[in-house]
């Protein structure tokens, strides 16, 4: 299958997976993440109706979104201090925010190109060492910090299972819920405004995480790659 072909197919899965248990298909966003492709390549999913695109080096997503302005890039990759200026002036929603000393960078970087910079908060929920993002005991620091900042808004919660057991994934994910309704319920948040989104799901996992609550998908493989099952 082309990739126009295969985006059209998931997106179609994403929106059945969503009526399947109730819920409606424009809540949830699918995000296409074409780390793995050239440039040139995200037209044929552009064709088959996507906008919004997830790449995780900053030099991709520097380089594509100057190719496709008028689509959604997201960054999702391992955030440093040092691209920050670099991300920002291009990222529609940054995913993988987890440091406290960050944050007032992303700040300074979004008031000099004159725009509040949407973010998420990247979650540890299962604990592994390998993995990025803040344990959480420590997201109310972090949105301590955030409150202060005129220019960086939490729009929620991002997170990655690990892989293999569906299980694991599934209770990955409802924790990730859980925060995000304690948070809501407890926290006077930043401007006072609700955290509504939840980055979860890929490839693999990414029915199960709309079941739990997903409003966000990161979908690289099985629209990208040429041989994905
Ligand atoms: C690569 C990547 C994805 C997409 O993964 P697939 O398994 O290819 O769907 C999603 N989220 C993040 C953070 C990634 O780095």
């Amino acid at each position: 299958m082309t990739i126009s072909q295969q985006y059209t197919r998931v997106a179609a899965e994403v929106a059945q997976a969503c009526r399947d248990c109730g819920r409606d298909p424009s809540q949830v966003t699918l995000l296409a993440v074409s780390k793995t492709v050239q440039a040139p390549r995200v037209q044929e999913a552009i064709d088959a109706g996507a906008c919004a695109f997830g790449e995780n080096r900053p030099e991709q997503l520097m380089e594509k979104h100057a190719a496709y302005p008028s689509q959604q890039w997201h960054f999702i990759g391992n955030l440093q201090s040092r691209r920050i200026h670099d991300i920002v002036p291009c990222a529609t929603l940054m995913h993988s925010v987890y440091k406290a000393s960050h944050l007032p960078k992303i700040d300074a970087a979004a008031q000099q190109v004159g725009k509040v910079q949407d973010i998420l908060l990247e979650v540890n929920v299962s604990g592994e060492e390998s993995k990025g993002g803040i344990a959480p005991a420590q997201i109310n620091d972090l949105l301590s910090v955030a409150e202060g900042l005129a220019h960086v808004r939490v729009r929620g919660l991002m997170t990655m299972a690990p892989r293999g057991d569906m299980e694991i994934a599934r209770e990955t994910f409802a924790h990730l819920r859980e925060l995000e309704h304690k948070i809501n319920r407890e926290w006077r948040g930043a401007q006072g405004s609700p955290l509504s989104e939840l980055s979860m799901g890929m490839s693999e996992d990414w029915r199960c995480a709309i079941s739990e609550g997903s409003t966000i998908v990161r979908i690289g493989r099985a629209i990208f790659s040429e041989d994905f099952a």
